[in-house]
């Protein structure tokens, strides 16, 4: 049983399709775009370079380790460095403040700017830390699906300190309890964002997320993210792997409940193992419509989406770092929107990535590339021309008012994202950016597990399976995938 098809060439994918040909493993990766990466991917506009997804990089070792497995050096290969400033963030008071990586300037940044205790921030990354050192081994790094991931070391650590885990109050409530200042809160509210939550629903366990950055660090490639895809993409091809674009997967075809094969382009390719990088949702509805499909892990809410413009601005702005964020003035009323109503907050918080603040050539000289993101509501029908326009509007209100310059006069270049476009590219259900939300204590065991229990050599790897969205995670599911092949050589 030599050949695996894998259907999607996200990053998730390719390093499944990396670490399964160092197992010895016949692989070829379909994509239906002409490009690999998925949501990773670039976008060029006159002299403007842009990261198209995500910004925020955080585990590298993730990336690094499919090198290692290859025998290659990282270093030769992909070259990143760590941020010393995790972003600038701005209040529509004026008042603004850069947040170190360092937690102890970051404590005293807080203090300064906020009147925020040094010790209250010291304690929030302590236990962050606290969180990740107890729960990053069983929910990140394992199946939560094997009965033996809750019987070992990293579990019993767990499992002694559970009350500490925090799994009973919101993100919110706890960071209310723990912080002097409502500045505080809603800064460190945000991290909820990161797997696309919200912080009044997430539990406070997902106060973990902050300890990625402050702890393990925040960083970025030389040549931008896209790097991490085009990176992967040299090494699965120096490994072995087979890429083919412009090939969307029709069917996975089954017999007596065991796959033999996929459909593409009117052909049926024979494979004895399939892994499906495609979102999980997609695939049942599409390429397995005659299997019974767990309506339960389908049905579950999506997180947030995104709303993007891509803006080639005609000046250099130095109050800005590479990420920088413009708070919304009612942080409660703007996720309200989103989750509960579905639809844009008025004052949204609008954060802006500036890679050409980091990578040489993303702009011309006196210009910058701003990748200018709003949370958005998953797509549920909204009318998302309307809400495009309207957004614009806010967006620019916001920028021109803190910035004290009228934005939309230096905007020289535009291109625009919406969640029916991220679903349309990459399948992503509704738009969203990290599959599943977790809004709700039990998310984490409402994900889809990395292999198939209905059907036999079917494996699942992505953002929108176990253990969830965003690079890392994404990229663990696919080392998940791999443990459950046996080794060949
Ligand atoms: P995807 O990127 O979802 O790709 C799936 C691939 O499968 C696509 O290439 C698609 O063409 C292919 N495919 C689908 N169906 C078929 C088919 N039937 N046949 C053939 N091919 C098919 N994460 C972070 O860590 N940090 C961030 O800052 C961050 N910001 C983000 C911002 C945005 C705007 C977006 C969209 C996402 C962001 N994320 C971020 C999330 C991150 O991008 C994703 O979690 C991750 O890239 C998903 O990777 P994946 O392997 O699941 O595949």
């Amino acid at each position: 049983e030599k050949t695996v098809g894998i259907i999607g060439a996200g990053i998730a994918g390719m390093a499944a399709g990396i670490r399964l040909a160092n197992k010895g493993y016949e692989v070829t990766i379909f994509d239906g775009n002409d490009y690999p990466g998925g949501k990773l991917t670039e976008l060029r506009l006159g002299k403007y370079r842009f990261d198209a997804g995500p910004s925020l990089f955080t585990m590298p070792d993730y990336v690094d380790e499919l090198f290692r497995i290859s025998k290659k050096d990282p270093k030769n290969h992909f070259s990143y460095k760590q941020l010393s400033n995790t972003a600038n963030y701005f209040f529509d008071d004026g008042i603004s403040l850069q947040a170190s990586a360092n937690p102890q300037l970051l404590a005293t940044e807080l203090e300064d700017k906020l009147g925020e205790p040094t010790a209250n921030t010291l304690a929030a990354l302590k236990h962050s830390s606290f969180l990740y050192d107890h729960l990053a081994d069983l929910f990140i790094h394992r199946s939560l699906h094997d009965v033996k991931t809750f019987f070992n070391r990293q579990a019993f650590k767990a499992y002694k300190v559970l009350h500490k885990l925090d799994l009973f109050r919101t993100m919110h409530a706890a960071n209310r309890q723990r912080f002097a200042k409502d500045k505080t809160t809603q800064l460190f509210n945000r991290y909820a964002t990161y797997n696309g939550s919200s912080p009044y629903l997430t539990p406070a366990t997902m106060n973990i997320i902050p300890h990625l950055e402050f702890g393990v660090g925040a960083f970025i490639p030389e040549k931008g993210m896209h790097q991490i895809t085009e990176s992967l993409f040299t090494l699965a091809k120096e490994s072995g792997v087979e890429f083919r674009f412009n090939s969307p997967v029709k069917k996975i075809i089954l017999k007596s409940g065991k796959v033999t094969g996929l459909r593409v382009n009117g052909q049926d390719h024979p494979f004895d193992n399939i892994v499906s990088n495609m979102d999980m949702v997609a695939t049942y509805k599409r390429l397995l419509p005659d299997t019974k499909a767990p309506a339960r892990l389908l049905n579950q809410p999506k997180s947030s989406s995104a709303l993007i413009f891509y803006w080639g601005i005609k000046k250099n702005f130095k109050e800005l770092d590479l990420h920088n964020i413009f708070f919304s003035g009612d942080y409660q009323k703007e996720f309200d929107h989103i989750f509960s109503k579905g639809d844009i907050y008025a004052d949204p918080t609008v954060y802006v990535n500036i890679t050409s603040k980091e990578v040489i050539g993303d702009a011309p000289a006196g210009c910058e590339n701003w990748f200018v993101m709003i949370n958005v509501p998953h797509n549920s029908g909204q009318d998302w021309e309307l809400l495009k326009v309207r957004a614009k509007e806010h967006i620019l209100t916001k920028l021109s008012g803190v910035l004290k310059t009228d934005i939309a006069k230096l905007i020289e270049e535009e291109a625009v994202l919406d969640p029916i476009r991220i679903e349309s590219k990459t399948s992503s259900s509704q738009g969203a950016l990290y599959g599943n939300s977790s809004n709700n204590r039990f998310a984490a065991f409402l994900r889809h597990p990395n292999k198939s229990r209905r059907v036999k050599n079917l494996y699942f790897c992505g953002g929108s399976v176990h253990p969830g969205g965003g690079i890392p995670l994404c990229l663990s599911s696919a080392k998940i995938v791999t443990s459950y092949f046996p080794d060949l050589h």
